[in-house]
């Protein structure tokens, strides 16, 4: 199939693009200023190629797949499924969103309540429970094991962590080291793994996850735009009767806005977030560059992210990026960085 031929093509790097519809409030998004009206980017896309009006100019950029605004949940989990199986086939996979706020990074990962309106989370979990039941036929029994932190200016909270909630520590007394052994398994310390047998259990943990993250809001400005979302799910499968075993992992991310630091008036905390965003953000990019061009030397250990992630990233682990821009003429400068930093990567 085509899309293998690209997964090899690209070190098994793709990079899918989703621009999101217009919404109603989006003429009134500009700010608290928002004097200028803002009305639709041109934006035109086919399958691979997205071309975009800036300034007169006409800018074309193409990934392995781009999603226009008639795009459903659906419509895009089609094309992903095949990759969240690779997970139960013992594949380390991880798939991100990237993109400034507002753009649709949550929408396309979690979704938002509404029957077609799941997002890649939910649909993966279902699929994987689905499809590890129906494999017991076959002898497969299957394990699973979900964590969800959030990284934060360069620092991991666990989001699961009993007490959480009610009490979001703003300085954590748990040091949560990252370790990776020889055969690529990972450890965070003190975080918080739990045995996860169905949907249901899942759901109640990303609720859980999702609350810690928004007392954590009520704290800090925005705070869940500004923090790295990462859901990861452990796989073990074994096969009495072939005598075979797999260890996969499905790493879910919603990464913090993409955008740049405001021109003027940023100081103190929000100078501090924007800068540790940006840097971890462009470490991102510097990993993915390198292994997608077959660098010797892959600068994992430049950010908290890339680090806890390595072993979910190159080699013969799967990952794709989704790269979800706004319709927004107002977004307009944001949206070319997006496009251009997922060119990079492509
Ligand atoms: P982000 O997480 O990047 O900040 P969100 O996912 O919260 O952005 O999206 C911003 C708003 O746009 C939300 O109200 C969301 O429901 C809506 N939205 C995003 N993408 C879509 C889409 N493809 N279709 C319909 N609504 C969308
Ligand atoms: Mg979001």
């Amino acid at each position: 199939k085509l899309h293998n031929t690209i997964l090899e093509l690209k070190g098994n790097i793709r990079v899918f693009c989703r621009v999101r519809p217009l919404l109603r409030f989006d003429g009134d998004s500009n700010g608290p200023e928002g004097a200028s009206i803002s009305f639709p980017t041109s934006v035109e896309s086919t399958g691979r190629a997205i071309d975009l009006m800036n300034q007169g100019q006409k800018l074309s950029f193409s990934y392995d797949k781009v999603f226009d605004h008639s795009a459903s949940q659906e419509d895009v989990f089609v094309e992903i499924s095949q990759l969240v199986q690779s997970a139960l086939d013992g594949y380390k996979v991880c798939i991100f969103a990237y993109g400034q706020t507002g753009s649709g990074k949550t929408y396309t990962m979690m979704g938002r309540p509404g029957i077609d309106q799941k997002g890649i989370i939910p649909r993966s979990l279902e699929q994987i429970f689905k499809t590890s039941q129906s494999l017991e036929s076959q002898g497969w029994e299957y394990s699973m094991q979900a964590s969800m932190l959030e990284i934060y200016n360069e620092t991991i909270r666990d989001l699961l962590a009993p007490g959480r909630p009610n009490s979001f520590e703003m300085t954590p007394s748990k040091q949560y080291t990252i370790k990776h052994d020889s055969h690529g398994n990972t450890t965070v310390s003190d975080l918080t793994i739990i045995d996860v047998f169905s949907i249901a259990d899942v759901t109640t943990l990303l609720e859980k996850a999702s609350q810690s993250r928004s007392v954590g809001k009520t704290q800090m400005n925005e705070h869940s735009s500004r923090s790295h979302f990462v859901f990861t799910l452990k796989i073990s499968g074994a096969n009495e009767s072939t005598g075979q075993h797999v260890q996969g992992v499905l790493n879910l991310i919603d990464l913090a806005g993409s955008e740049r630091l405001a021109k003027s008036g940023s100081t103190g905390d929000r100078l501090k977030e924007t800068q540790s965003i940006n840097k971890s953000l462009s470490a991102l990019s510097d990993v993915i560059f390198a292994i997608a061009k077959g660098e010797d030397h892959v600068p994992f250990r430049n950010s908290k992210l890339t680090y806890l992630l390595q072993p979910c990233l190159g080699g013969d682990s799967k990952t794709l990026m989704f790269v979800n821009i706004s319709p927004e003429a107002s977004s307009v400068g944001e949206t070319v960085c997006s496009l251009r930093f997922a060119s990079r990567v492509n």
